[in-house]
């Protein structure tokens, strides 16, 4: 059971993936057998015409050599079809298990690891690693194991006939792997390299996509390409100096296990002369030795493989070993007052809030003020699970919000961010999105409500027309309309948004105002706000300076108050209004 794990952990694979390679090793086995059992007839039947050319023995009987072949036929058809089952038709199911699988733990990870591996990163996992993984699972394993296995029991069998012969035959093999064993660290090193160098090209593609309009208005197309040149050229450099290396390591124990040809004939040949075994029992082993190899050529390669995808398997364990953000399935706060108890948070190892408390009211708008880089954006992540704090405690309606599971909480929280995130689909599913099985009519509710009808009019479909990937047809006011659409029908207790989202040209920011004070009605809301429009009409204004809370209060109270910090940013921006080009 012990190595069970280990071997499930060194290998990356699921509780069926285990008994799959299981089962193919025993097919391996018994197909390696069954071929060695071939020899065995070919062997006997070289015995009687032996027999017939020296002692005038009968001749064998044709027919029962003819139905031993027959037979032997049919078997090594069925044990070899018995192992593609077990190896290769097996697999498809453990590559959609382990995807699923991975995708379903992405999708439970807390966002900080996303910092950590990018998006090219883990589709290259999800897909790439996958993949490479995939011939390991299938048939390396299975071939790899089946071959020591049946190898150690013809060894066996060789041995009880002729210890001489045995040896002469065999000791290339321990060698071959030794050398194959001897190379791994520097086989590992190439893998991890030509990983690191391909993540470098798809990173290169992927931004390259991602910044083509800038790319393009900046005309900063050779510069780009020549940088991505570099890039695949240098994957390409490592790429043949690995495979090179293998190649050689791979080749060499090859032809260093076939060098037991030789010293089986010649051993043979001296032990006939000195008269210790008859010429059959030479041709018994270079009929083995024939077959023997094989299965252990085919293991070379496989070895080689097996030890480059260490690599892959890393990173796929890297996923399974990150702790998920996990917590109670039911969540029933009393209100959703949201509470910060002395919370502290630091991204990785910079201490981003600290000593941070405050009320945020059901009813009230709570708005966040301070220069950027305050930590105000981060408050709202917090107040979301996002992320978790890494002091003190949040609490909504009396609940430590860190108990609860991530999913159960959001489905309390609209959230209306500065990324609004579209799906390539219609205007009417990417607003269904708020709330899951909501009819048709409640979305066009919902939209006409978030001031989107005026827009979605003049899509060549209406609600039905496609927006494209992530809403590549849609004006950033169009988008944000939607978004808040969205967050309209879900109609959550909870509200959090950047206003940011909000500051558009005149004529959509009216709409925008408008669609989001229907939202905002009666909820906990929780604004990072810029504009003082919006942080005169707050209930409660919370100012933060590098992480910590320097002023709170009503926006009268913080005016009035000496020397307050909140009202020299009034000020300032008041002045800055007036201003006019
Ligand atoms: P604000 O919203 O007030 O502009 P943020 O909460 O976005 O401030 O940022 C506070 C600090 O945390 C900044 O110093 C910023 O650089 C840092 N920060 C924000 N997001 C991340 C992140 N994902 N990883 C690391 N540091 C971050």
């Amino acid at each position: 059971m012990l190595f069970d794990k280990k071997f499930q952990r060194k290998f990356a694979l699921s509780d069926q993936g285990v008994s799959n390679v299981k089962n193919g090793t025993a097919w391996t086995v018994v197909v390696n057998l069954v071929v060695m059992g071939g020899m065995g007839i070919l062997y006997l039947l070289m015995m009687q015409f032996m027999g017939t050319l020296t002692d005038g023995a009968p001749l064998p009987g044709v027919l029962l050599f003819s139905l031993g072949a027959l037979a032997f036929v049919a078997l090594s058809f069925i044990t070899h079809y018995q192992q593609y089952q077990a190896t290769y038709g097996l697999v498809y199911e453990e590559v959609k298990t382990i995807r699923v699988g991975l995708a379903e733990r992405l999708r439970k990870l807390p966002l900080g690891f996303f910092g950590k591996r990018d998006l090219a990163d883990l589709t290259e996992t999800i897909m790439g690693d996958v993949n490479r993984m995939e011939h390991v699972w299938s048939h390396a394993l299975g071939y790899l194991y089946g071959s020591y296995i049946s190898t150690a029991i013809i060894a066996v069998m060789l041995f009880a006939m002729d210890w001489r012969l045995a040896i002469a035959c065999l000791w290339g093999v321990p060698v071959a792997f030794a050398l194959l064993f001897g190379s791994r660290r520097m086989a590992e090193r190439n893998a991890e390299k030509t990983k690191a160098a391909a993540l470098e090209v798809s990173d290169g593609i992927q931004e390259a996509l991602e910044n083509i309009r800038e790319i393009h208005a900046t005309n900063q197309e050779k510069r780009y390409l020549d940088a991505l040149n570099g890039k695949i050229d240098a994957h390409e450099r490592t790429m043949i100096k690995g495979e090179l290396a293998t190649g050689l390591f791979v080749n060499g124990a090859s032809v260093i296990m076939r060098l037991g040809v030789a010293t089986t004939i010649l051993v043979g040949a001296n032990l006939i002369v000195s008269g210790q075994i008859d010429f059959m029992m030479l041709f018994l082993f270079l009929l083995v030795i024939t077959r023997v190899y094989a299965p252990f050529d085919q293991s070379l390669t496989m070895i080689a493989e097996v030890f480059l995808s260490q690599v892959s398997a890393n990173r796929l364990m890297e996923i399974y070993d990150t702790p998920a953000a996990e917590g109670a399935m039911t969540f029933e706060p009393a209100g959703h007052d949201i509470v910060f108890k002395d919370v502290g948070f630091a991204y990785d190892d910079e201490q981003v809030l600290k000593g941070v408390s405050f009320t945020a009211r059901e009813g009230e708008v709570t708005a966040l003020v301070g220069p950027s880089g305050s930590g105000k954006s981060t408050c709202a992540r917090l107040a979301a699970r996002l992320w978790d704090a890494t002091e003190g405690a949040i609490e909504v309606g009396g609940v430590d919000i860190a108990a609860v599971d991530p999913e159960v909480l959001l489905s309390d929280y609209s959230m209306v961010f500065q990324d609004v995130t579209l799906f390539d689909d219609t205007v009417m599913e990417n607003i269904r999105l708020g709330k899951h099985g909501a009819s048709d009519e409640e979305v066009r509710a919902a939209a006409t409500a978030a001031n989107c009808d005026e827009f979605v009019s003049k899509l060549p479909q209406g609600y039905d027309t496609p927006i494209g990937e992530n809403g590549a047809r849609l004006s950033g006011g169009e988008r944000q309309r939607i978004s808040i659409a969205r967050a309209l029908l879900k109609d959550a207790p909870i509200v959090l948004l950047d206003e940011a989202t909000a500051s558009l040209d005149v004529e959509n920011e009216t709409k925008v105002q408008g669609a989001l004070s229907r939202l905002l009605a009666g909820k906990t809301v929780l604004v990072i706000a810029h504009r003082m429009r919006t942080v005169e009409n707050a209930d409660k204004i919370v100012v933060l300076s590098e992480g910590s809370i320097v002023e709170e209060g009503s926006p009268a109270e913080l005016l009035e108050r000496e020397g307050s910090v909140f009202a020299r940013m009034h000020a300032l921006q008041s002045a800055s209004a007036q201003w006019s080009l």
